[in-house]
């Protein structure tokens, strides 16, 4: 017998409770950030030019690294995605001809071009005679801990780690595998700075890969962070001389974080992390349910329902391109916004086959709202994160999986 819905929601809800308890302390993170900088309507005013003094982005930036535990952020509309953060992060603090390490093997896609693996920029770590190491995850998404090892041998300037699975069908790492992987580096060299790719990893746990010593952290504000209210942006938390050093890349050598107007985003990015533990435990408990349900109908999936989890991502092997189709079509059509759309398959820059890509969000392209993404190829793994409440994850899952069985 197939178990039901609600038994499904049944058989989850201790897995719940411990969500519910982790979004419980992470929202008291954010509160007593809030309450330490005192933070008021006041800076959710705003004004116009160079955005000297423009208090609301500096409560803005002191409260995001009060909350990831870091000792400076830089939280700007001016960066524009979190492929933007993470380059202006090595951008500005890799130096040329240093050495690099890849820790948790190829990077998102999105990054390759600024790491030079991808198209010809003067601006790549490559055009800069950065030498790049790279230690692959293993199969299981574990650390190479041998690999690991030798190649800090090396004493890499840079160790560079990336949170989320991507697109790939493995776990994230978990803030214990980038705290090993921080100790390590610095037991090898202390100065070697851990840069972390942090993008849908905000708030799946109690810490961040800040509070374990990483140097740099970096995501995107219309991911877990912005909690479906911030509106575009990005992030860079970590040391104060190195936030610097991304703030006189972005602006100008001088200017650093003095400029930049916030344009009266405080409020809605400031708004959207106070509910960000909570819309990210919902968009957890949606992927857990996802899981189940589509594993008790025999579908493989990663990670399992009862699985520890290090990012919001739901991938599902559905092993059957009209089975991708149909499903990132029911994604779409229970979708809020743009219900009546039919998602095609398209190209993508960075990915050798089309990719298809179903989202009706409010605030376009966020997918901390919920979506669903698939590379077209075999055997047809389809990526669902986000959504907004747990209810509406629920229900787009059981209409998708009505859709595939009809088939
Ligand atoms: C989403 C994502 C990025 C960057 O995303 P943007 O779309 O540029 O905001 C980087 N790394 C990972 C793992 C991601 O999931």
């Amino acid at each position: 017998m197939l178990p039901s819905f609600d038994e499904i929601d049944a058989a989850l809800f201790p897995l719940f409770l411990e969500r519910d308890a982790i979004a419980t302390d992470c929202t008291e993170k954010v509160l007593d950030a809030m309450r330490k900088f005192r933070l008021s309507d006041r800076h959710f005013a705003w004004q116009t030019g160079y955005g000297y003094d423009d208090e609301g982005r500096t409560i803005l930036e002191s409260i995001y690294a009060e909350v990831f535990g870091a000792k400076s952020g830089l939280v700007r509309t001016q960066i524009v995605s979190g492929t933007h953060a993470i380059s202006l992060a090595l951008r500005s603090v890799v130096e040329d001809g240093s050495r690099l390490l890849l820790a948790s093997g190829m990077p998102y896609d999105t990054i390759l071009p600024t790491f030079g693996f991808t198209g010809a920029f003067k601006q790549s770590l490559k055009a800069r005679n950065v030498q790049i190491d790279i230690c692959k995850l293993k199969e299981d998404g574990g650390i190479d801990e041998l690999c690991l090892n030798e190649k800090l041998d090396l004493k890499p300037d840079i160790v560079y780690v990336q949170r989320s699975c991507g697109y790939e069908f493995r776990p994230a790492l978990s803030i214990d595998d980038i705290a090993y992987i921080v100790d390590a580096a610095k037991a090898k060299n202390p100065d070697t700075l851990v840069i972390v790719d942090n993008c849908y990893g905000e708030f799946v746990e109690r810490r961040e890969p800040s509070d374990v010593g990483a140097n740099l952290v970096c995501g995107s504000l219309i991911k877990n962070p912005g909690g479906g209210l911030a509106l575009s942006g990005g992030y860079i938390v970590g040391d104060e001389a190195l936030v610097n050093a991304c703030a006189d890349v972005l602006t100008a050598p001088g200017l650093g974080k003095d400029l930049g107007l916030s344009f009266g985003t405080t409020r809605s990015i400031l708004q959207g992390l106070f509910i960000a533990p909570s819309v990210v435990a919902g968009a957890i408990k949606g992927a857990m349910f996802a899981a189940e349900l589509f594993s008790s109908r025999n579908y493989e999936v990663c990670p399992g329902a009862k699985d520890r989890r290090g990012d919001i991502i739901q991938a599902i092997k559905l092993g059957d391109e009209k089975k991708l189709s149909e499903f990132c079509a029911a994604i779409q059509e229970n979708s809020p916004v743009n219900s009546y759309v039919r998602p095609v398959p398209g190209p993508l820059p960075g990915y050798d086959v089309d990719v298809l890509m179903a989202a009706g969000t409010f605030v376009q392209g966020a997918s901390i709202e919920l979506s669903a993404d698939a590379p077209i190829r075999e055997p047809y793994y389809v990526y669902l994160q986000g959504g907004l409440t747990y209810y509406h994850t629920r229900l787009a899952a059981i209409r998708a999986l009505a859709a595939i069985e009809n088939i």
